[in-house]
């Protein structure tokens, strides 16, 4: 094999990524706030920018499959319209780097773990699609920028 294009699913899945840090828009002043684990299980959201902090506790109902923070709701930071209507959207740093070099590989390997309902195998045919990958690799680049300050 030459290196350089293939992608091996990593067998992350949502839970999973969604265990560590997650980026959300500040319900209050609507820039970036960050929702992170806390020891025991339960979560808290807080935003540097304007000081709003909320908490959750461990084993509080959650919400999962869309552009939202499963745990408070608010909408995730990472979040891009492309290919029509379709949203990109990640929880993390980690997730935007899965997408990018799932999309951005030529070869494709699934993982073959137990459960075998991987991110990478739940993703949706939009994002599967050879015509997508040029928008979608553009929305996942302007994604990263907003990382940056
Ligand atoms: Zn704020």
């Amino acid at each position: 094999m030459t290196g350089g294009h293939r992608f091996q699913d990593p067998l992350a899945d949502l839970y999973e990524l969604a265990a560590g840090d997650i980026l959300v828009v500040c319900p209050r002043c609507g820039r970036r706030a960050v929702d992170v684990p806390r020891p025991g299980g339960g979560r808290r959201l807080a935003c540097a920018a304007c000081g709003y902090v909320v908490e959750a506790q461990a084993g509080a109902s959650s919400v999962w499959g869309g552009p939202v923070d499963p745990y408070f709701r608010e909408p995730l930071w990472l979040r891009a319209e492309c290919c029509g209507g379709h949203v990109l959207w990640a929880f993390n740093r980690r997730h935007l780097d899965l997408l990018d070099g799932y999309v951005g590989a030529r070869l494709r390997e699934r993982g073959d773990g137990p459960g075998g309902m991987t991110l990478v195998a739940r993703l949706p045919a939009w994002m599967k699609a050879a015509k997508h990958r040029a928008e979608i690799l553009r929305a996942v680049d302007r994604l990263r920028r907003t990382l940056e300050d």
